[in-house]
């Protein structure tokens, strides 16, 4: 079933318009976006929906298309966001016109709710669950399991939240009202029962997240707005690598697979201590990758070597071997090759030991790290593996500096 496509536009005035398309086009194209052109115009295609960015005499023409007004409001606040971070010059005093029209100046963001805190719950050292309470959350069930939660100041006991403007940036209150937007994964939700589930991970006082979750009782307010992300692609075979900010995530896919499916899931995490319960599924392997320096759990382990320890012709966990993947344009011997661990944490070596099946089987690999590992997995699937954009997802979840 192809579901109808609701559309918005707006021009945005700008000093030399060919230019800034062209770099908005190469933004999207750098981070995995497929960009096509129409003629004169550049096609973005992301999970959300498409974007049509065309140079007029004096602006950009923006034209978007999703599947929900919801997606429209967000592909309007991306793009929009977008321009202001890369166009210098560009006038944001822009309307829109057509699908969308929810998001009039003032209006909420979309699907924003306010949730209430309600049972909290340590899983480990430094991961904390809380529940959090709200009416109407069926726009958070479904794939795109992310959402944005806005996080109040601590101790507001009646926040204020962030309006919609008209030109699609969201009006963020200011000055001791000021609130903090933070991407998190609903682990768990229960929509008849009005709440979902987040795992935080809880490193201090040092960030208004964790913040957040080290210092929550039931009662407190939050902000959540969303849903962020698509459906898990289809593939036979997956791999799944993540530190503790992605594991809530690769819990709900391992939930949700079906049983059918094979592959590799790896995690890190600070030490054996901090290991958490991970929903069984038969046909994955499971590995712990420790940050303490304990010796790897299940890992398919390239420890950080004096000299380089070759993985050619490995034989992978679940008995794959090494080799060109039908359909593929892999070139050389070694369609999986070493990567260059020594400049590697022990974690990313040891996913970028794990061997992707070489047969015609379709595959996924999917990772969650803080930037640095993610430039050296990026690089290692899609220029050492040759794995295609649809093959891939490659994602930081957290930068080790301050934001
Ligand atoms: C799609 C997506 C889904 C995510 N899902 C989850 C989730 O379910 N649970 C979860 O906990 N996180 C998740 N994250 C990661 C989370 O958004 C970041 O960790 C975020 O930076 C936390 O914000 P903060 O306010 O605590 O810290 P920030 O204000 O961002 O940073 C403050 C300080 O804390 C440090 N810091 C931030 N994150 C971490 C960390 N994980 N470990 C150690 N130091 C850190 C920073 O380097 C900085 O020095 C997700 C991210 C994405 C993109």
């Amino acid at each position: 079933m192809t579901s109808k496509l609701v559309r918005a536009h707006t021009q945005v005035t700008v000093p030399d318009p060919a230019a800034a398309c062209d770099v908005l086009a190469t933004f999207y194209r750098d981070n995995d976006c497929s960009v096509s052109m129409d003629g004169k115009d550049h096609v973005i295609s992301i999970s959300l929906g498409t974007v049509r960015l065309g140079a007029r005499d004096t602006a950009i023409s923006i034209d978007i298309a999703a599947a929900t007004d919801a997606a429209i409001s967000q592909l309007k606040t991306g793009v929009i966001t977008m321009v202001d971070q890369r166009v210098p010059g560009a006038n944001l005093d822009c309307r829109w016109h057509g699908a969308g029209q929810n998001s009039e100046k003032g209006s909420k963001l979309p699907n924003f709710r306010e949730l209430t805190v309600g049972h909290v719950q340590d899983l480990g050292p430094n991961m904390r669950r809380l529940r959090l309470h709200g009416d109407d959350l069926n726009p958070y069930l479904g794939g795109a399991i992310h959402v944005r939660l806005i996080i109040p100041p601590q101790g507001a006991s009646t926040p204020k939240w962030p309006t919609m403007g008209e030109n699609g940036l969201p009006v963020w209150p200011q000055g001791e009202d000021k609130v903090e937007p933070r991407v998190y994964t609903i682990r768990q939700i229960n929509a008849d029962e009005g709440w979902m589930e987040i795992d935080f991970v809880v490193h201090g006082d040092n960030g208004p997240g964790s913040r957040f979750a080290n210092n929550a009782t039931p009662g407190q307010f939050v902000g959540v707005t969303g849903p962020i992300g698509s459906d898990l692609p289809q593939a036979d075979w997956y791999l799944f690598a993540a530190d503790e900010t992605g594991l809530p995530a690769v819990c709900r896919y391992l939930e949700e697979l079906p049983a059918d499916k094979t592959g590799h899931v790896i995690f890190e995490v600070s030490s054996p201590k901090a290991k958490m319960t991970v929903p069984h599924h038969p046909g994955f392997d499971l590995g712990w990758v420790y940050r303490d320096g304990s010796a790897p759990d299940g890992a398919h382990h390239t420890p950080v070597p004096d000299h380089h320890n070759s993985i050619a012709g490995a034989v992978g966990p679940m008995g794959a071997r090494v080799g060109t993947q039908a359909g593929l344009t892999r070139t050389g011997p070694n369609p999986n090759p070493e990567p260059n661990a020594a400049d590697m944490s022990p974690f990313a070596a040891s996913i970028c030991a794990i061997p992707v099946p070489a047969d015609d089987q379709r595959v996924y690999c999917w990772t969650a790290t803080e930037q640095k590992i993610y430039r050296q997995l990026h690089s290692h699937f899609r220029k050492d593996v040759k794995l295609g954009r649809d093959q891939c997802l490659v994602m930081t979840f957290w930068r080790a500096e301050a934001h």
